[in-house]
């Protein structure tokens, strides 16, 4: 797959969820209405016209909080801007109480052929703690709307490591996950960021053995049951890894196009400032900050810590000689496996992957 995928910020949520600090706003649909003329007045001016995209992302905030018509109006300016003649996926994020069947439909006559819906869990409690809006109902209901429009190719997010959760929870979400039979799902363990309101309230984070433990049953059971754990949160059915992420690992160039969208450029990383009442302001055209340039050296990094996600590992080629020492331990200990040519984590590696990385990196 060649040429620059695209991701757009949808930042607007109906309500704040307890543990998030993406950048997203509760917002009217006046508001929303006017970032969606500036989105594509943003995409119309883009200096990269006329080129073809390799993967499409609506990611959030709630992009199913667009409008059909806001939604139909943003995927033309994308249509005249840009070849997508050769797009090989475009995703929608979503949250259950959001999604609807005429939605859904208008999301396929568009041209989105994958969802990624945040569920979370099927315990109404704790979707009631983490401040979700949708009931386990709700989660099955959307996703049976989405199988009814035709998606072929659903991704649920499930999230572990939750206040009070027990291992017997975590199974019991794990089951319901399978139930469905989605075509991907991404598993994360709750982190609680210091601006969110758990931060803010103080809430802790499971102990480190409960993480490690809900993360390995969610391995087991997943893997079990035909996924591929391809990534450290994300499992896959064969043929259905996440085309657009996969860009991101593979440190691709994606442009980004909203408030607080950020991006990979020509070696730059750059964002679009998030303040969307400037972003509408200006009608698009505000000025991206460059975050950081990514030199030979950096590449290399990135190559390492960006692979190490990856099952398939990175080329033992980046270890430098002086770690052949460390990696071997690893694999003695069942962290990690080394071929001739590669070097990868296994479930337990994951966990400790911020450890390896720093170990591996070449200190300045
Ligand atoms: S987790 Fe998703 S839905 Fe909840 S506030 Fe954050 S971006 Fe919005």
């Amino acid at each position: 797959m060649s040429n620059r995928s695209l991701y757009i910020h949808v930042p607007f949520c109906r309500r704040k969820c307890n543990y998030c600090d993406f950048y997203s706003s509760p917002a009217t649909p006046g508001e929303v209405s006017s970032y969606a003329k500036a989105l594509c007045n943003q995409i119309r001016n883009s200096t990269a016209r006329g080129e073809k995209i390799a993967t499409v992302y609506f990611g959030g905030g709630t992009p199913s909080l667009l409008s059909q018509s806001d939604f139909i109006s943003i995927v033309s300016a994308l249509r005249d801007t840009f070849d997508l003649s050769s797009c090989a996926e475009f995703t929608v994020e979503c949250n259950p109480e959001s999604v609807s069947p005429s939605l859904a439909e208008i999301w396929r006559n568009c041209g989105v052929d994958r969802v990624s819906m945040g569920v979370q869990t099927f315990c109404d409690d704790q979707l009631k703690t983490l401040g979700r809006l949708h009931t386990k109902a709700r989660a099955a209901e959307a996703f049976a709307e989405l199988r009814g429009a035709g998606f072929q190719n659903i991704s649920l997010d499930l999230m572990t490591a939750l206040p009070g959760q027990r291992e017997e929870d975590v199974r019991a979400d794990l089951a319901q996950m399978l139930a469905l039979s989605p075509e991907h799902l991404s598993v994360y363990l709750l982190k609680v960021e210091p601006g969110s309101v758990f931060g803010l309230k103080g809430v802790a984070e499971a102990e480190e053995e409960t993480q490690r433990s809900m993360y390995l049953l969610a391995h087991e059971a997943l893997t079990r049951a035909g996924y591929e754990h391809y990534e450290i949160s994300n499992f896959a059915k064969p043929g259905y890894r996440a085309k657009h992420n996969g860009v991101y690992w593979a440190g691709g160039e994606y442009l980004a196009f909203g408030p607080g969208a950020f991006g990979y450029c020509r070696g730059k990383r750059y964002h679009v400032p998030a303040d969307t009442a400037e972003y509408c302001r200006k009608n698009g055209l505000v000025s991206p900050v460059v975050d950081e340039t990514v030199d030979i050296e950096e590449s290399q990094k990135e190559a390492i810590f960006l692979g190490l996600r990856l099952s398939e590992g990175i080329s033992r080629s980046l270890i430098p000689k002086e770690k052949e020492p460390f990696v071997k331990t690893l694999c003695k200990h069942g962290f990690a496996t080394l071929t001739d040519d590669r070097f990868s984590l296994t479930a337990e590696g994951f966990l400790i992957s911020d450890y390896v990385i720093r170990e591996l990196l070449p200190v300045k």
